[in-house]
């Protein structure tokens, strides 16, 4: 028999409620669903022109029905083998899970997705979040295409190039002068103040959204599955998600074995990886974050805890790598044809730091999570190497015999 509960990651109580719950009323850390009876679950089979992720995956997710179902085609992102890279690294096979090619350009659309319907089926006409990325310009999107009021809080210093493609889905858009890191626990009370449902960094239907990324790359492989999965960790959502989609396939006998789990992150602010490093059960906030790759530079990830916790039931580790080396390896994978912004290329970046370090033997098959599109960051190319030359159109067949 299915039966599907919510638990705290960290005191396990069990938590029964009609309303949609954030964290534990307990020790406040991240809760969970969990499903019981996955044992009988299998993968809905469709056409894939039509189909979306949520029928296919249904038997493997808390809920799901058509009533509430909202979807813009995200999920179903190609996992792409870099032959030519891999065997330059040295190392097995080496693939990119391209989540640029989503609704909004990062995989927050699946979690946004999955979130919105939930607060649709439990009676919600208004959503949020707190972001001044991705989060935010996916959550204005689909809040927009399921007509529901939609409040987005952003802080007071966002640039323009990041508010503008948030403005463009037209939400309540505020920006709010104080703490940032504050903000993620003052929204979980005004939203139930003013029944706004938060679709957070870390909520449980974002990680439950997150999931089919796993689901995705075993169909991809063949259910033949990866030594390492690599992602780029901020507050620890996504992580979460595809590890658990991992877990509950090998519950169901799909896979024999999950992937070991890296989480990586940005040098200047890598709060999950100083606490692994510490041998220290819970995260420290970092201060005076600074990174190019601004969709992982939370200073005090609200998933931290369990991500720790996770890596370390999973076997997995945490890294950390410098600014020079994503910049680096964002240009390696445009190489390939993959235009990723700094977060996007976090992984590649770890891939080569943990084979130069010897950690990586050289024949082990690895995923990697590009999360988001270059064109999501621009400024970032102000600091690549990029090339090009002039000529007179008169001198043009000239100029490319001589130089080419
Ligand atoms: C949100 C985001 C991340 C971090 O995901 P978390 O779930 O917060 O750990 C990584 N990369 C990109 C591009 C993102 O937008
Ligand atoms: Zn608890």
């Amino acid at each position: 028999m299915r039966s599907v509960s919510i638990h705290c990651t960290s005191c396990g109580q069990k938590i029964e409620s009609k309303e949609a719950v954030f964290r534990c009323n307990i020790c406040n850390e991240p809760v969970e669903f969990e499903i019981e009876g996955l044992k009988e679950a299998k993968i809905n089979d469709g056409n894939l022109l039509t189909q979306t992720i949520w029928e296919r995956y249904a038997d493997f997710l808390p809920f799901f029905d058509k009533e509430s179902e909202l979807s813009l085609g995200e999920g179903f992102t190609p996992l792409t083998n870099l032959k030519k890279l891999s065997e330059s690294i040295g190392i097995g096979d080496l693939y990119i899970k391209n989540e640029s090619q989503n609704p909004t350009w990062s995989f927050k659309d699946r979690g946004t997705a999955y979130g919105i319907m939930h607060a649709r089926k439990l009676g919600y006409k208004k959503i949020g979040t707190v972001s001044t990325g991705n989060m935010a310009t996916s959550v204005a999107a689909y809040g927009a295409a399921a007509k529901m009021e939609t409040f987005v809080l952003v802080s007071k210093n966002i640039s323009p190039e990041k508010i503008n493609p948030i403005a463009i889905y037209n939400p309540h858009l505020i920006k709010v002068e104080g703490n940032y890191g504050d903000l993620y626990f003052e929204s979980l009370e005004i939203g139930k103040d003013k029944d706004i449902y938060f679709i957070n960094s870390d909520v449980p239907m974002r990680v439950e959204g997150s999931k089919t990324i796993a689901f995705e790359i075993c169909e991809q492989l063949n259910f033949k599955m990866p030594d390492y999965v690599i992602v780029p960790t901020s507050a620890g959502g996504n992580i979460r998600g595809i590890e658990k989609g991992f877990r509950e396939f090998k519950v169901c006998g799909l896979i024999d074995y999950v992937p070991k789990f890296i989480c990586a992150q940005a040098s200047g602010c890598s709060p999950i990886y100083n606490a692994f490093m510490d041998g220290s059960n819970a995260i420290t906030r970092v201060d005076n974050p600074h990174t190019i790759a601004h969709a992982i530079e939370n200073p005090y990830p609200p998933s931290g805890n369990q991500v720790l916790r996770m890596l370390r039931n999973n076997g997995g580790i945490a890294t950390a790598v410098s600014d020079y080396e994503i910049l680096k390896a964002q240009a390696l994978m445009a190489e390939q044809g993959i235009f990723g912004q700094p977060a996007s290329a976090v992984p590649l970046a770890a891939v080569i730091k943990l084979k130069a370090e010897g950690f990586l033997k050289g024949n082990e098959n690895i995923v990697c999570i590009a999360t988001g599109s270059g064109l999501k960051y621009t400024a970032a190319l102000d600091m690549q190497k990029l090339y090009s030359v002039e000529c007179k159109i008169e001198k043009l067949i000239d100029f490319i015999s001589k130089n080419y």
